[in-house]
């Protein structure tokens, strides 16, 4: 009872709940990739759901949907790459007819206002050119949409990265399956993380450029682009703290 998940609801609860469009709804997007031998593959779905979870639980006038768990494919540099066993990745075209196809969906319900959660990097353009083509075929059709696209680390401070990285900060660039993401799934699903595996190894050093194919000797061979290994559940707390509340904070 009272989920904040749309899809644990019965239809008619939905329906009356959202036909006025004054309710927002959460689209949480992630990707299915290796986070290296600690870490599930599912971090990049699992973290923006659970932020969308909490924004939604606070505001009381959110919905949160089934998050899109494919995403665009890893990139070497920002992902570790397309090529490890457990990374299964979409086009962009796919990623973007996808999320394009979902919030239409939803505005037939009578949704007009969207905030799409991202939770891996490759995914951010794909993402803006389906909200930007939702939001024309819905104008098009005479409705007026508003989708917000945000990326939760982009509310993550320089303050609280101070606090979780006292010995300095080796940039967001090479945080994949590092102690950002490893401490917040400490803190939100200590299940999925073994850290007597993790891989304490410096931060990964790429040329200026890609190149393709991606040479896999680029990589780490854990996977990782940077040490998990002072990951704590509580530099998860106020990583997700300082999110959930900048959002709310934002949006609510
Ligand atoms: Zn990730
Ligand atoms: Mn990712």
């Amino acid at each position: 009872m009272n989920s904040v998940k749309l899809a644990e609801m019965d239809w008619m609860s939905y329906r009356d709940r959202v036909k006025d469009g004054e309710c927002t709804i959460l689209l949480p997007v992630g990707a299915i990739e290796q986070h290296g031998p600690h870490m599930s593959l599912n971090p990049d779905v699992l973290i923006p759901e659970h932020i969308a979870c909490r924004v939604a639980e606070r505001s009381g006038n959110m919905l949160v949907a089934p998050p899109i768990a494919y995403g665009y494919k890893s990139q070497v540099k920002s992902g570790g790459g397309n090529f490890f066993p457990g990374t299964t990745c979409v086009s962009g075209r796919s990623l973007e007819e996808y999320a394009y196809d979902v919030i239409l969906a939803y505005v037939a319900h009578g949704n007009r206002e969207f905030i799409v959660v991202n939770g891996h990097f490759e995914n951010s353009m794909f993402l803006v050119e389906a909200a930007d083509r939702a939001v024309e075929h819905a104008r098009l059709s005479g409705i007026e949409i508003k989708v917000v696209l945000l990326s939760y680390w982009d509310f993550i401070s320089a303050t609280t990265i101070e606090k979780v990285f006292p010995e300095g900060f080796s940039g967001w660039a090479v945080e994949h399956g590092g102690v950002l993401e490893t401490s917040i799934m400490l803190k939100i699903h200590p299940e999925l993380v073994d850290m007597s595996k993790a891989v304490d190894i410096p931060p990964a050093e790429f040329p200026p450029y890609d190149v393709f194919p991606p040479d896999p000797a680029w990589v780490p061979s854990s996977g990782t682009l940077s040490s998990p290994a002072k990951a704590t559940a509580e530099k998860g707390k106020w990583i997700l703290d300082e999110c959930i509340a900048g959002i709310c904070r934002t949006f609510g």
